[in-house]
């Protein structure tokens, strides 16, 4: 048994449907006993996968807070095999507040793994689900979106993991999401995110981009829930027909990647940013996406952003104020499914 200091108020091993929470010891000036409670559902039936369903990695991130949170109250035991584990908002403390990062302690639970046991409680957080949920679990959802500081086109995304059999049940569920665009991505800010915790762990991860911004366009939040939906049917925990592109009446999702470090294009000093394109829109190689206003020097010309290869424009900078160096656009390039499985 691995020694952590959160209380969980559920049974992990009980059949049918239970509602409670993650105690987190947070001792503070007005709250010398205090515990953080991060709600958690756990919906059980007999044999099957286990899921787990994570919103709220990023506190201001809510398309797959409130999709976790209509799932959690909707299911019932009969209506799926396995189990479900629901926690729609994991860093709780910076889900009130509306922060990317804890209010806490200032870090970046998507940068905390594989955490610590006596940690701060964004790290404690990090350890449970290493050490605790993410061995009990076959398959880990994390939902994310660009929160207030990106606006993704509607993506599912994933990391090109190096074990092929996993790699393959990863290209699947990402693509059992149904969205237009697909994306693999690289972690070019740094290390400790949990979904390569959970793959290294050999689980099937599936992670989204759904939008961004503060304002969530209904058709989003539909792509959400839709798509978690579909994913849990098609990973065989939930009952239910899946639904695909083709049976939707849509075209196949748009594959794409941006592995190189030039595909994410940083703003190369402060200023305005106007984006010059609808995202999901195709450019070219050397072609200006954007471009960085002076509001101190108008006359100056702007400084433009320009596009390193041939891709589609996958994510903006959601605020148009800019600090030098803050991601303004990706332009990630259209692949096919084969190159990525090998032999
Ligand atoms: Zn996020």
């Amino acid at each position: 048994m691995v020694f952590h200091m959160i209380f969980t108020s559920v049974d992990f091993d009980a059949p049918g449907k239970q509602q409670g929470f993650l105690q987190v010891p947070y001792s503070h000036n007005l709250g010398g006993w205090a515990n953080v409670m991060i709600p958690i559902t756990v919906v059980a039936n007999g044999k099957g996968p286990t899921v787990l369903v994570l919103g709220g990695n990023h506190g201001d991130e809510y398309q797959g807070q409130i999709a976790a949170m209509k799932l959690a109250r909707e299911l019932a035991p009969e209506q799926m095999r396995g189990r479900i584990i629901l926690i729609p908002s994991l860093n709780f403390p910076a889900a009130r507040a509306s922060t990317r990062l804890s209010p806490i302690d200032g870090m970046n639970l998507n940068r905390a793994f594989p955490g610590e046991s006596e940690g701060t409680v964004t790290s404690q957080i990090a350890h449970y689900l290493s050490s605790v949920l993410f061995p009990m679990s076959d398959v880990v959802i994390d939902i994310h979106s660009g929160g207030r500081s990106m606006e993704f086109i509607p993506c599912a995304h994933m990391h090109l993991v190096s074990d092929l059999d996993q790699r393959k049940k990863m290209l699947a569920a990402m693509l059992a999401w149904n969205t237009d665009f697909a994306f693999i991505y690289a972690d070019i800010a740094g290390t400790g995110l949990l979904p390569v915790e959970a793959e290294n762990q050999g689980k099937l991860v599936v992670t989204t981009e759904l939008g961004g911004g503060e304002a969530i366009p209904a058709s989003v939040h539909s792509i959400a829930q839709r798509g978690l939906r579909n994913v849990l049917i098609h990973v065989g925990v939930l009952d239910g027909k899946q639904e695909t592109r083709s049976t939707l009446g849509k075209l196949p999702s748009i594959l794409t990647q941006a592995l190189n470090r030039e595909d994410y294009l940083l703003a190369p000093e402060s200023g305005v940013f106007e984006i010059g394109f609808e995202l999901g829109t195709r450019v070219n190689r050397g072609e200006t996406v954007g471009w960085i206003h002076h509001l101190e020097r108008p006359d100056r010309c702007p400084e433009p952003i320009v596009a390193h290869s041939d891709g589609y424009l996958v994510t903006m900078r959601a605020p148009c104020l800019t600090q030098q160096g803050d991601c303004v656009a990706v332009v990630a390039q259209e692949v096919a499914i084969e190159t990525l499985t090998g032999p």
